[in-house]
């Protein structure tokens, strides 16, 4: 019937959706777990927190964390089209160009950032024009905030008052320094892998789109991937691919099913009754995320984003998409290396006009500001495991945070850092008493005491199905599942390192690489002209 089958409409799903239907004589199904993305709060850019623990939120938790006082974290990811894109806070970070040389160092030929840039340049529509490192041409939009809050110009002037650069480009020249966030948004509303990629195209007659659609398992002819069986209400169904089934259900998703079908540690699958297909011991492994910690102060002028739900500021957005309703929350931030034997920088900062602590769901009266320190080179690894063959049942989450004590090292200085930050006279008009961690945290000791009681994810897990060569990867560098025919994974679990900065661009970046892997075009397919122009394919 088909001769694709894409697994999950997030950040990959709809791009491959795209890239794959540009050839009409190729038929393509995209199945989603989730519904149509049609709630109002995604689309309003500040209103992103209130789509968690929603039924756009898949709402999972890992085990308890042994190094962040015993908590089980909350783990949001996009049930929706548009995946987690649809939920996410939009910073458009690209990672650091030696994240990509060192995954090409791991065993992925092309896959350094020479190769990797025309991919980012293919999805963009730059704001500020195309240059050798962007382009302008593409379906994604990357803007300037429209109504940057003036306490994210006081941090970054802070920032420049402690000794940081300013850096008006994360993704240009250099990633190092401070500067406000470019976002993925188009005239004032979210722009999510869907409004970018999917709904453009959903009409091609060569596409089919199916919500509410949650895929089961693959079936296999001896090695090779034939069908997907899904439930769809209270019904099961099947649908068969002539060329190729592809996994983008993200970092949790793939993995799992991945395991329910019956590829990955046999042991652990035999246990629970799982028929093996292959063991890839390393299915479910290498788990990396970004870990943040929240560093929080009064705002003594009323102007946070406390204020982002006024009448006037609703009546703004309503009337001409201007106003703090525009706001992504983490407006500004920088990249700072706290550890010299780093190869780049270690810690990110994610800057909030206002009080983001437990993910927004945790509310003071009143203003306050924050600056989220992050861990974007964690040495820990964690795990998913599969808690039972009911595909209804999540994976077992062991994010292990902190396990190195490498990485708690680096919080510390990160949280270290934040106050450094704070207490410059840029914030002098502003800044209120220290809320987080608080005045009496003064010691090594009270600052860890903080870490391991308000450290939780910036939701970017990722490395769970690894590309590479090595016993544990699960796909090879063309992103084909090892020893399976027909079956490929495409989305944040392939990535063998998490990189240095968020994660959407990079799985958007893999996904457009992947379309031409499939489709059989080398990588300079992208055009190795448009790195120097920055003009890209254009699908509408
Ligand atoms: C709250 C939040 C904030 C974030 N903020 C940022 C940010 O500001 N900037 C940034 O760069 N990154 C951010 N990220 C991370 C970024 O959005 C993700 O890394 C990226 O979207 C991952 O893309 P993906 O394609 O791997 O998975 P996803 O986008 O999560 O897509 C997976 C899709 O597969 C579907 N699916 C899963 N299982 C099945 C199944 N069995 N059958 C059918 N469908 C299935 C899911 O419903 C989902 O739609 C954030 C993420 C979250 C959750």
């Amino acid at each position: 019937m088909y001769d694709y089958i894409i697994v999950g409409a997030g950040s990959a799903g709809c791009v491959l959706a795209n890239r794959l239907s540009e050839d009409p004589s190729v038929k393509v199904l995209l199945l989603e777990a989730g519904g149509p993305d049609a709630q109002k709060e995604i689309h309003i850019p500040a209103a992103f927190s209130k789509l968690f623990k929603t039924a756009c939120d898949w709402t999972y938790f890992t085990e308890p964390e042994p190094h962040l006082d015993n908590r089980s974290l909350y783990w949001p990811r996009g049930k929706v089209l548009g995946g987690s894109s649809s939920i996410n806070a939009m910073i458009y970070i690209r990672g650091h160009r030696w994240d990509y040389d060192h995954w090409r160092d791991l065993g992925n030929p092309g896959w350094d950032y020479d190769s990797v840039l025309p991919y980012f340049k293919k999805s963009e529509a730059q704001e500020n024009g195309p240059s050798a490192f962007h382009g302008s041409d593409g379906p994604l939009h990357v803007t300037n905030l429209r109504c940057p809050n003036p306490l994210s110009q006081a941090f970054i002037h802070a920032a420049e008052q402690a000794g940081f650069q300013r850096n008006p480009d994360f993704n240009g020249v250099q990633q190092d320094g401070f500067g406000q966030y470019q976002v993925t948004q188009w005239e004032g509303k979210r722009c999510s892998a869907a409004a970018a990629f999917l709904h453009p195209v959903m009409r091609r007659p060569n596409l089919t789109v199916k919500t509410n659609v949650q895929v089961f398992d693959i079936i296999f002819e001896k090695r090779r991937a034939r069908a997907v069986s899904f439930q769809q209400g209270e019904n099961s169904a099947q649908e068969h691919a002539d060329r190729e089934i592809i996994l983008c259900g993200g970092s949790v998703a793939s993995p799992h099913l991945l395991m329910l079908a019956g590829i990955g540690p046999a042991d652990q699958l035999r246990t629970l009754g799982v028929p093996v297909q292959a063991d890839l011991p390393g299915v479910g492994e290498n788990l990396q995320d970004h870990p943040a910690v929240p560093v929080v102060y009064q705002s003594i002028q009323p102007i946070t984003l406390t204020n982002a739900e006024s009448i006037s500021n609703v009546a703004r957005y309503m009337c001409f998409k201007n106003g703090m309703l525009t706001s992504n929350v983490a407006e500004a931030g920088g990249f700072v290396t706290t550890n010299p034997s780093s190869p780049a920088p270690d810690i990110q900062f994610h800057f909030g006009p206002g009080y983001y602590v437990d993910h927004g769901f945790q509310k003071i009266k009143g203003h306050a500001f924050t600056l989220g320190p992050t861990l974007i080179r964690p040495t820990s690894r964690g795990r998913l495991k599969l808690r039972s063959s009911n595909p209804l049942d999540a994976p077992a989450i062991y994010a292990n945070y902190l396990a190195d004590s490498r990485d708690m090292d680096a919080m510390l200085q990160g949280v270290k850092l934040a106050r450094r930050i704070a207490a410059a006279q840029a914030f002098e008009q502003f800044r209120g008493v220290e809320m987080l961690p608080g005045p009496d945290a003064q010691d090594d000791a009270a600052l860890r005491r903080h870490i391991e009681r308000y450290a939780a994810t910036l939701y970017h897990p990722v490395g769970t199905c690894k590309m590479g060569n090595d016993a544990m990867s699960v796909v090879d560098s063309e992103l084909r599942v090892h020893g399976m025919e027909g079956l490929r994974v495409v989305d944040a679990s392939v990535m063998p390192t998490v990189i240095g900065g968020n994660t959407n661009a990079p799985t958007i970046m893999i996904a457009e690489k992947a379309a031409d892997l499939i489709r059989g075009k080398g990588q300079t397919e992208a055009g190795s002209d448009s790195l120097l122009s920055g003009v890209g394919q254009r699908t509408r």
